[in-house]
């Protein structure tokens, strides 16, 4: 079958990473995540000093943008994606609340946005690729063959926010999350270039009430349907 572009985008925390990279194991694409790249840019401008308190040194940010380059790498022993900023493995680090905080600011950015779909649009560029985000079928890939909108309740996603933090050890606080997936889903929908929104050819995918399983299934349908087709 010919290779195709899938984009899979959504609210946050709606289990697209989850989903994205199941599928693409299950038929062997590569698979990236968007919305690891803006976490690292959010990451970068922590620890230089970029982001002071609630402020961002937009003009540094600036200056400094071509000098970020996030690629990403599989785990050698879990096969999972890895995020790595630089060069330097930064996955743990860009999935903190710290971090959760500051990255849709960073990503309303003009510049910002411009520099991570020209690099995403090089991932893609030999298609045979699922990528996760908000903006994947209506921006970087507006032509990919199969695009998907995720959404879930607010309460759900918190909670799987939750779970997921919980299982690796962190202390979570569900009221945090809660407010933190609130707030992202305002920013991502009301920012004024690649707003969060669905794609007019895009497929739409409510989980609340799904398991994975299920899930998995109405994914390879959609795929082997589309892809047949191509
Ligand atoms: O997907 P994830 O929640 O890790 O993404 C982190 C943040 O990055 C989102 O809340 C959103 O503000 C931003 N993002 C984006 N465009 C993408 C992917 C993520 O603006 N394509």
């Amino acid at each position: 079958m010919k290779k195709i572009t899938i984009a899979i985008d959504g609210f946050s925390s709606c289990g697209k990473s989850t989903m994205a990279k199941a599928l693409a194991r299950n038929i062997g694409y590569l698979y990236f995540d968007s919305g690891a790249m803006y976490r690292a840019v959010a990451l970068y401008c922590m620890q230089n000093g970029i982001i002071n308190e609630e402020d961002i040194d937009t003009e540094s940010l600036n200056d400094n943008i071509k000098h970020i380059h996030i690629s990403f790498e599989a785990d050698p022993e879990t096969g999972n994606s890895m995020t790595f900023l630089n060069g330097v493995n930064v996955e743990h680090e860009i999935r903190t609340i710290e971090v959760s905080r500051f990255v849709s600011k960073i990503a309303a950015l003009d510049f910002v946005r411009n520099e991570m779909v020209e690099q995403q649009r090089e991932m893609g560029k030999s298609k045979g690729i699922v990528m996760d985000g908000r903006d994947i079928g209506t921006t970087v890939f507006p032509d990919a063959e199969m695009k998907v909108f995720v959404t879930a309740s607010a309460e759900v996603r918190a909670q799987r926010r939750y779970d997921e933090l919980a299982a690796r050890g962190d202390n979570p606080d569900y009221n945090e999350i809660l407010e933190n997936v609130l707030q992202r889903d305002h920013l991502d929908q009301t920012r004024e270039i690649s707003p969060l929104k669905q794609a007019d050819d895009a497929h739409l995918l409510d989980n609340s009430n799904m398991t994975r399983d299920e899930q998995m299934e109405w994914l390879i349908e959609t795929y082997n349907k589309i892809a047949s087709e191509c």
